[in-house]
């Protein structure tokens, strides 16, 4: 198996230098002394605790010291594996890691104008500023292209923006300071972007009550009130749902290395467990049916590896298009359904408690496979793309 990650049969870590693998490494102790003690309590207790993001921030997973030391650039591939490690942990941890260092950070980078992204990238980095991603409406998810209702009215006395409107599902946004929010222009219909502060007047949030998937991570109901903010804290390079769909892109993406990070959890959670337990005598990893499905497992997150691998590649030299990150994100998705259906198989009655960390990850697939577009859209992006007819509506 991998040197640099266990279940990694095909060595694709071994791509990573040797300062990446060793922030990767420190990653995984952190993870595994200091996060993982908490998971199961607090999944049971759907509330999120505090103790488990400040070793994370104190890591500095942005921009590691160590890899600043060795004068090495932040590669999309370190930060893959980054995306990879934290859901191998838990899908939890990595998806509210992700609200601020996927969602918030890549939609300031690609829809703030060069002087936008500039002064708030360092702020993100550094989680001075922490911001999550408002784009769901509770009227309208897959069809939010067309469908978003929110509207952002400007004053034409003091160029401000009036934000009416609601959004649903936004991941982490009851512990941020900004919402970015994603509204349609009255004057010439079209998606704008702006950073909504928490506290502005006319802002009221709900966290999201009852979830049977993902229960550590907190979503939100946000409503907007004639909520007023500066025409500075509009990303001026969101113009058009075309430039969202950009934002959406390389998130499909750090969501398709999740879903294979979190194959890794739960095949590995399964192939401890059955190397335990024992029945007719023996453990039952000797069985082999209990083997098949260990196989079937590794080639699932086999697979998911190399593809997102291969995307990231195309991602880092610029030549990926949206059919790319959405078919990456269908497929890990669905191989991840189907991964962890079987480990929990594998543990039989106790893969559905909580105490063999199988039942969390079964639970929590479900999230990632309905979020950053559900199955059916990304199939239908990639239809779009090869047959050159939209199938949408
Ligand atoms: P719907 O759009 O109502 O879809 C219901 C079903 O109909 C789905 O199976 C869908 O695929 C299917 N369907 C819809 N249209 C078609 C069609 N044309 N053809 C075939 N089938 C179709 N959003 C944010 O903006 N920010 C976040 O931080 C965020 N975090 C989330 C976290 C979680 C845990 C979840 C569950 C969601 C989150 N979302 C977030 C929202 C997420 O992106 C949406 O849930 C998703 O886009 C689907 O929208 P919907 O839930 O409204 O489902």
């Amino acid at each position: 198996t991998g040197t640099v990650i266990p279940s990694d049969l095909y060595g694709f870590a071994e791509r990573l230098t040797p300062a990446e693998r060793g922030v990767i490494t420190e990653l995984r102790e952190v993870l595994s002394t200091q996060v993982h003690p908490h998971l199961n309590a607090a999944w049971d207790e759907a509330r999120f605790p505090a103790e488990i993001i400040a070793p994370l921030r104190g890591l500095e997973l942005m921009d590691p010291p160590a890899l600043r030391g060795a004068g090495e650039p932040i590669r999309d591939l370190f930060l893959g594996f980054r995306n990879f490690e934290l859901t191998r942990c838990d899908i939890n941890v990595a998806t509210y890691y992700n609200a601020q260092a996927s969602l918030f950070r890549t939609v300031c980078a690609v829809g703030g104008s060069a002087e936008q992204a500039r002064e708030l990238d360092p702020k993100i980095v550094s989680h001075e500023l922490t911001g999550v991603f408002g784009l769901t409406e509770p009227e309208h998810g897959s069809d939010v292209a067309g469908g978003l209702a929110t509207t952002a009215t400007q004053d034409p006395q003091t160029q401000d923006w009036i934000i009416e409107g609601a959004k649903r599902w936004i991941g982490g946004a009851t512990a941020a300071d900004v919402v970015a929010t994603f509204a349609r222009d009255t004057a010439d219909g079209q998606v704008k972007c702006f950073l909504v502060p928490t506290s502005a007047a006319g802002v009221s949030m709900k966290v999201i009550p009852r979830k049977a998937s993902l229960r550590i991570m907190q979503n939100a109901d946000i409503t907007y009130h004639q909520v007023r903010v500066r025409d500075s804290a509009r990303l001026q390079r969101i113009n058009s749902f075309s430039d969202v769909a950009g934002c959406l892109r390389r998130m499909r993406s750090d969501v398709a290395w999740m879903a294979t990070g979190a194959m890794a959890g739960a095949y590995e959670a399964a192939l401890s467990y059955v190397r335990q337990r024992e029945q007719f005598g023996r453990p039952i990893a000797g069985f082999q049916l209990i083997q098949e499905k260990l196989a079937l497992m590794l080639g699932n997150l086999t697979a998911s590896l190399g593809m997102v691998v291969q995307l990231t590649e195309q991602q880092a030299a610029g030549i990926y298009r949206d059919e790319n990150s959405a078919l990456a994100k269908m497929y890990t998705s669905l191989r991840l359904r189907e991964t962890v259906a079987l480990a929990r198989e594998v543990c039989g009655g106790n893969g559905i408690t909580l105490d063999t960390d199988v039942a969390r990850f079964h639970a929590d697939a479900e999230a990632i496979y309905s979020y950053e577009g559900t199955h059916e859209i990304n199939a239908l992006i990639v239809g779009r793309a090869v047959t050159g007819v939209g199938a949408f509506t």
